[in-house]
This record gives C-alpha cells, sequence and structure tokens, in this order.
C-alpha cells in the first residue's frame, strides 16, 4: 500500500530509537494482520512505533494494545546514557514517558485507536484472552526481559499472525545481543517461520497448523507410511 501521505509528517520528530523503514514496515505488517485481529505492542516509549502500527489499525478498524509503564529503561535514568530531562517528572523525580506518548496519540488522531495499557508486560498478560494478528517486542532488551515478553504473548498469537522484534543486531559489533539470542531461540522452536528483516527489526510469523486428511490415509497402509 502506498504509505505517502499516510503516516503524519510529525514522526520523524517522536523521540524513539525507531528507523523510519522499520517503521514503514511495522505499518505494513499491521495492516496485513488486521486481517486476523487486533495489534499488541510491548515497549511504546513516546508513540513513535505506536503511529505507525495505529495508523494501520485505524484504517482496517481494529484496536491497537500498548504496554509500557512508562519509567524508562535503565540507560534512560537520570545519569545514564539515554536520560533526557524533557521526560523527567519533577514531582516524583521519575520518568514518566506516558504524557510524551500521550501527546503524540492525540496528534496522530489515535485515540480512537490505540488502548494504552500502563504496566508492566506480565501483569497485562496475566489476564490476557484476545486473540492478536500481530505482536510487537521492544520493551526491556535483557535476555531474561525479551524472553519474558515473548512467553507472555505468544500464546496469544493467531496462526499465521505475526511476531515482530525490535533490535536484532546480527553483527554485535552494532548493539546488544539479547533479542537476537531470543529471536534464534524462538526460531529454533519449529513454531515460526523467518521472513526477511527490515534493518534491526526481525520478523517470524507463526505456522498455520497442517490440515491432514484422514481419509486420505488406507486403513491397511504399511507400517512405514504416516499421514
Ligand atoms: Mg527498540
Amino acid at each position: 500500500m502506498e504509505t505517502k501521505g499516510v503516516i503524519p509528517e510529525f514522526i520523524s520528530e517522536v523521540k524513539g530509537f525507531l528507523a523510519e523503514e522499520e517503521g514503514l514496515k511495522l505499518f505494513e505488517l499491521a495492516f496485513e494482520a488486521c486481517l486476523l485481529g487486533p495489534c499488541l505492542e510491548v515497549g511504546s516509549f513516546c508513540g513513535k512505533s505506536t503511529v505507525y502500527l495505529g495508523i494501520a489499525c485505524k484504517i482496517k478498524g481494529k484496536t491497537l494494545f500498548t504496554i509500557d509503564y512508562h519509567r524508562g529503561s535503565e540507560e534512560q535514568q537520570p545519569g545514564q546514557t539515554y536520560f533526557d530531562s524533557d521526560l523527567l517528572d519533577s514531582k516524583t523525580g521519575l520518568i514518566d514517558s506516558f504524557p510524551c506518548f500521550r501527546a503524540t496519540i492525540q496528534k496522530a488522531g489515535l485515540e480512537e485507536v490505540v488502548v494504552p495499557m500502563i504496566s508492566k508486560s506480565h501483569v497485562a498478560a496475566r489476564d490476557w484472552a484476545i486473540p492478536l494478528g500481530l505482536v510487537f517486542i521492544d520493551g526491556g532488551h535483557s535476555y531474561e526481559a525479551v524472553m519474558a515478553d515473548y512467553k507472555c504473548w505468544y500464546p496469544h498469537l493467531l496462526p499465521g499472525g505475526f511476531l515482530v522484534f525490535h533490535d536484532i543486531f546480527l553483527d554485535p559489533s552494532k548493539g546488544g545481543q539479547a533479542p537476537y539470542e531470543v529471536y534464534k531461540r524462538v526460531l529454533a522452536s519449529g513454531l515460526f517461520e523467518a521472513l526477511p528483516m527490515t534493518n534491526t527489526l526481525g520478523v517470524l510469523r507463526r505456522h498455520r497448523p497442517m490440515v491432514v486428511k484422514k481419509q486420505a490415509c488406507r486403513r491397511h497402509r504399511p507400517e512405514h507410511i504416516s499421514c
């Protein structure tokens, strides 16, 4: 689908760590995934990826659920590499990216599309029962955090749905390896097929179950042939 004019121009000014080509790929994947069901992202920060996913959901009349506890990652805390004083709540002295996220969603006209959950991933997943067409994992980047997000959400992913990881660095000199380690473990499970990557976006598609036609099997078939 032609995306020119569909994604708002202000997206380039939204704080975040998502490249434009990655955002456009998220849009494209969500657009297809909405044929199956709603979409969900883990790790929204200021809403950059949310806009790409959300615009696709809006066009297709589907919901985008987002999860972020909006207190920033370890690297975003005061004194750390990615600290941003704009996101510091002066009353509490804590990082709070939710006002920024909310402003982005409002500016993009997505308030009737996006359902934000200000929560940790495992809390949101505890009683979850909605089948999903796409899950985008971009929350905590430690091996444990990425694996926990995967385990929380993949059971809800519909056959044919997309599981997308951000920050997959094939070259260790380019970035942390934890998301890539999880990606490889997930692929080795045999539950997914790998689709082409876009920059650091690792895209997997959940296999559809094999349809076995029992009537096609002969009743007295040789032992070594199975249906
Ligand atoms: Mg990321």
